[in-house]
């Protein structure tokens, strides 16, 4: 069996954004809080792992929503050194032909298992050695508003600046790991390292791509390489590596990497579509399960399904788990989260009441306004099927007007429906907010346009507290859908549904007629009177999904395919 001790020295997992806890900022969404649950198992497995990230002494952004709904992004400081510790090292990067400085801290991710510990290096250039446009470089998470050549400043720290520090730090790297596009500038610095012997830097590197959108994938004029990294390696042989038109942080890190995946098996599809040619494997997202557990049901789980921290598996013998038992624990949570937004939003929500999340990054591919496509719809469940009501989060990244214009749309629609459905809208989306609803809602809402959900983990965490799905077969959902049984489909199946055919408006339509039409005939109806099949697919999501779902078999996926291969 492979084990950590076919690793010839340390696994380096590189990523730009990290969730590790809530009050360190170093994380915006999916991305980051994906990092830190994958970290976190590689600490209960006890990998010989070290995480590369970057700072952000400045956080991400703060949301403050106005009363109609308009974000105002502030920035969002956490004390760095009560978190971390200064660590006594320096390199220097070169960025618009200077050398800028870049120093580093340490947080140690100690798991509460097994003991074992992996450290995050968090990159840092506020320092006084350097200028002060390039004590800015590593504040803020993906600098918003500071344009492009602080975003590739950025990744030459995380890449050239990371792969120095570790040397420096002593570190025997085995296998390098980006994660994400952003840290592909490392094989740069390997292949200087390796008189520029491609094959010598593939042996080193993998790579996971994220993003099924093709701009999404982060690209850089040569101007601006030329200005920025300057000739750090021949432009002529950048251009061999990447692309002719551009840098492309996804062809660089696929043609210098042994093994590339994407997120889940629709990703995959998707990934070797935009990318032909390249070998792009699947391994399906998860996350860690004794994080996001709300408290009630690890008593459940703790009587039921033995052993299951250390080994999520286990969590097949949740279908023993009593009607009673499941239904009171839901109760408990629930009450938590009703609340929790009764009094940090002043609303007036009943836990009685069938309701429904909705909480992502607010932005116009995730369709949050979907479900008010037709008030009248809305309007008439509600008012003759049965109550329900709506729980919303999510930033929009700033600068992202379509983000959030949707924001203000579900202020809108909620101001509309105020006399039929109660909707309201959480400010300042964290990770404690995230655990909050996707330990405590009923129905967990996830209706992006396909195919551009690459997988999704929120419906993960819910499925973990015994929370059903209702979304569009995208994502992770194809593979974690049974219908009636997981939870609820919203439109086609994905062999039916053509996304590149299909108009947008169209999919709108269908998506929003199917999504009421689920619940007009199954979803209300079945909350209110048919608890015991209610409660049967609370179980499911537990025993069929949570064996599978986690970032510990993910990482356990990573080591056999992907670092040991
Ligand atoms: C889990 C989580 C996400 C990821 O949600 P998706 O379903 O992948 O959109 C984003 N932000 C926070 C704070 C989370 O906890």
């Amino acid at each position: 069996m492979v084990s950590a001790d076919n690793l010839d020295g340390q696994i380096a997992y590189y990523t730009m954004e990290i969730g590790i806890e809530n009050d360190v900022k170093t994380y915006s969404g999916g991305l980051g809080v994906l990092a830190g649950d994958t970290i976190r198992s590689f600490a209960d497995m006890g990998l010989p792992a070290v995480c590369v990230s970057q700072v952000n002494e400045n956080g991400y952004c703060k949301q403050i929503l106005e009363e109609d709904g308009t974000q105002v992004s502030e920035e969002d400081p956490w004390p760095v050194e009560e978190y971390c510790e200064e660590l006594d090292v320096e390199v220097t990067v070169p960025i618009y032909g200077r050398d800028v400085t870049v120093t580093a801290w340490q947080y140690d991710v100690v798991s509460e298992k097994s003991g074992e510990t992996v450290p995050i290096i968090y990159l840092d250039t506020n320092v006084e050695s350097n200028d002060p446009d390039a004590q800015e470089y590593t504040k803020r998470l993906y600098s918003p508003g500071y344009g492009e050549d602080h975003q590739l400043a950025q990744e030459i720290i995380l890449g050239i600046g990371g792969t120095r520090i570790l040397d420096e730090l002593g570190y025997e790297v085995d296998v390098y790991h980006m994660n994400e596009g952003h840290a592909a500038l490392l094989t740069l610095e390997l292949l200087k390292r390796n008189d520029m012997d491609p094959e010598a830097v593939r042996e080193q590197c993998v790579f996971t791509t994220h993003t099924p959108v093709e701009a999404g994938h982060d690209q850089f004029d040569w101007d601006l390489v030329n200005e920025v990294l300057g000739e750090f390696v021949p432009q002529e042989t950048l251009k061999e590596y990447s692309r002719e038109q551009d840098l492309h942080m996804t062809y660089l890190a696929l043609n210098l990497s042994r093994y590339a995946n994407s997120v889940a098996k629709k990703h995959q599809e998707v990934s070797r579509n935009m990318f032909p040619g390249y070998d792009i494997d699947a391994i399906t997202n998860g996350v860690h399960v004794p994080f996001w557990v709300g408290e009630d049901f690890i008593d459940v789980y703790d009587e039921y399904t033995e052993g299951w921290q250390e080994n999520p598996y286990k969590l097949k013998h949740a279908s023993v788990i009593p009607d009673d038992d499941i239904w009171e624990a839901h109760q408990s949570q629930k009450e938590d989260l009703i609340e929790y937004v009764n009094e940090h939003e002043g609303a007036d929500m009943d836990p009685d009441v069938l309701t429904i999340g909705f909480a992502r990054r607010a932005t116009a591919y995730k369709r949050a306004d979907l479900l008010f496509y037709n008030h009248e719809r809305l309007r008439h469940i509600a008012e003759t099927v049965g109550e329900f009501q709506i729980i919303f989060a999510g930033k929009a990244f700033p600068g992202d007007e379509d983000g959030a214009g949707n924001i203000r749309e579900i202020f809108h629609n909620a101001w509309e429906l105020n006399d039929a459905v109660n909707v309201e809208y959480i400010e300042d989306y964290d990770m404690d907010v995230g655990g909050l609803l996707t330990q405590g809602v009923d129905v967990w809402l996830n209706n992006p346009r396909r195919p551009l959900e690459a997988c999704g983990t929120s419906g993960m965490k819910a499925a973990y507290n015994g929370i059903p799905q209702f979304g569009t077969l995208d994502g992770w959902w194809v593979e974690g859908h049974i219908e009636n049984e997981t939870g609820w489909k919203i439109g086609p199946e994905p062999e039916e549904s053509k996304p590149d055919e299909t108009p947008a408006e169209e999919e709108d339509r269908t998506d929003a007629m199917d999504l009421y039409d689920q619940l007009e005939n199954t979803i209300v109806p079945m909350y209110y009177n048919d608890r015991e099949k209610w409660i049967d697919i609370m179980r499911n999501t537990m025993a069929f999904n949570g064996p599978y779902y986690h970032t510990r078999r993910m990482s356990r996926e990573y080591l056999e395919d992907a670092y040991t291969q």
